[in-house]
């Protein structure tokens, strides 16, 4: 087991474009994603929140995500993902990260995309996500080229402490209906 610490907002790592793996099955990317579900792990407990970590918030500058998700029920290790496609649709998103966890931000995100990524035995692997798989995994690949959500507000006033957001929000608010895209 081997929980590493999350790189926090400041932290230069968060903003390297990521190298893209050569070898998906090698022990080093293993080690990488042993460790990002450790750590995702930890951090779940002490804030309750997070669906997945992107490799640089460990200090690993290498394009590799791990995902778990109760409802509907997933977990994979994406290396060298990439979104292929999105749907007509945006929806907004009130979005946080474990590198500023207390701290909302609202963004725009498709509401469907189509998701390519190769497993930890080599395997590649297409999906169709649609609502908070679409806007996590949008979220999570945006790490991979050090883009965070802060760099995506959208609409008046899209910045919110996690505290205030509370008061006056139920967790339901986080995410917009579709809508069709502005252009
Ligand atoms: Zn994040």
């Amino acid at each position: 087991m081997a929980s590493r610490r999350i790189r926090q907002l400041g932290d230069p790592i968060l903003r390297v474009r990521c190298e893209p793996v050569h070898d998906p099955k090698s022990p080093a990317v293993r080690l990488i994603a042993d460790d990002l579900r450790d750590t995702l792990r930890v951090a779940r407990k002490k804030y309750d929140l997070g669906r997945a970590l992107a490799a640089p918030q460990i200090g690993a500058p290498v394009r590799v995500i791990f995902v778990e998700i109760n409802k509907p029920k997933f977990r994979a290790v994406l290396v060298n993902p990439e979104i292929t496609d999105v749907g007509a649709e945006d929806f907004l998103v009130w979005d946080d990260c474990f590198s500023f966890p207390n701290l909302l931000v609202r963004v725009n995100r498709a509401y469907r995309a189509t998701l390519r990524y190769t497993d930890l035995k080599g395997k590649d692997v297409t999906m169709e996500l649609e609502g908070p798989m679409a806007e996590l995994l949008q979220h999570e690949l945006d790490h991979l080229d050090g883009i965070l959500a802060l760099d995506r507000p959208s609409g008046l006033d899209p910045f919110a402490f996690r505290s205030e957001w509370e008061k006056l929000h139920k967790p339901a608010d986080r995410y917009g209906p579709p809508r069709p895209r502005e252009v």
